[in-house]
């Protein structure tokens, strides 16, 4: 039986182990005031996804791939930003330096990521999502800063999302109830929520959210999980 790790940084950040042992970070916003992990502690990384260009997303992506020698992966706009600003060299960034665009698809070292839309704001192109299949299958998606769109049901369906990260907090993003009907939509086999408690601002804990979805989506698995804490995920 294949195992994922997924490990909640607090916030949309996410550190994804996979069953060989890939190391992915994305959005990691680690120095956000909930996340226990600590740049220095962060020794290797296969891949970087940032959904779009605000601090709280990009967080320490550039300083991760510098360190680690990781594929940073971002749409065109922010990948050639991210490159002028710190110098990562192109072989640091996906297609060559390039970045990639929505609805493409990158396939490296076994792992597929394709470049979803979400609907936001970014001063450097458009924000994204990502659809991320694993080497063993584990079809994970992460929507970036999004509300809800119809399209979630279309990736649910090409795509068979086993685990799907969902931004729950309102303000920014879809508010509890849009991502308990997104999360009916997409129909994975678990869902976490992100994008609360780390501001005053946004809903401060995920009880609304597991309420929401008992109704819109009853039977789905929700993990609620505590900044730090990891799961494993059994294909
Ligand atoms: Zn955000």
């Amino acid at each position: 039986m294949a195992e994922t790790k997924i490990r909640w940084l607090a916030h949309s950040a996410f550190q994804i182990i996979t069953e060989q042992g890939k190391i992915i970070y994305i959005d990691p916003w680690i120095e956000n005031p909930l996340s226990p992990l600590k740049l220095d502690e962060v020794k290797e990384a296969a891949m970087v996804l940032v959904t779009h260009d605000h601090f709280d997303h990009v967080g320490q992506a550039v300083e991760i791939v510098k360190k680690t020698g990781a594929l940073l992966v971002a749409n065109v706009e922010t990948a050639r930003r991210l490159k002028g600003e710190f110098q990562i060299p192109d072989e640091n960034v996906c297609y060559f330096g390039y970045g990639m665009n929505i609805g493409g698809n990158l396939l490296y070292e076994g792992i597929t990521v394709i470049m979803t839309q979400a609907f936001h704001s970014s001063e450097t192109g458009a924000p994204c999502g990502y659809i991320i299949k694993l080497e063993d299958g584990t079809t994970i998606y992460h929507a970036g800063d999004t509300g809800i769109f119809d399209s979630m049901k279309t990736f649910g369906e090409l795509y068979g999302i086993d685990v799907a990260m969902l931004p729950v907090g309102s303000v920014f993003t879809m508010d509890a109830l849009q991502a308990a009907r997104a999360s009916k939509m997409i129909s994975p086999r678990l869902v976490i929520p992100m994008h609360y408690k780390t501001f005053p601002i946004l809903l401060q804990d995920g009880k609304a959210f597991v309420d929401m979805a008992a109704r819109e989506a009853p039977g789905l698995e929700v993990a609620v999980m505590n900044p730090g804490e990891e799961i494993v995920f059994k294909k």
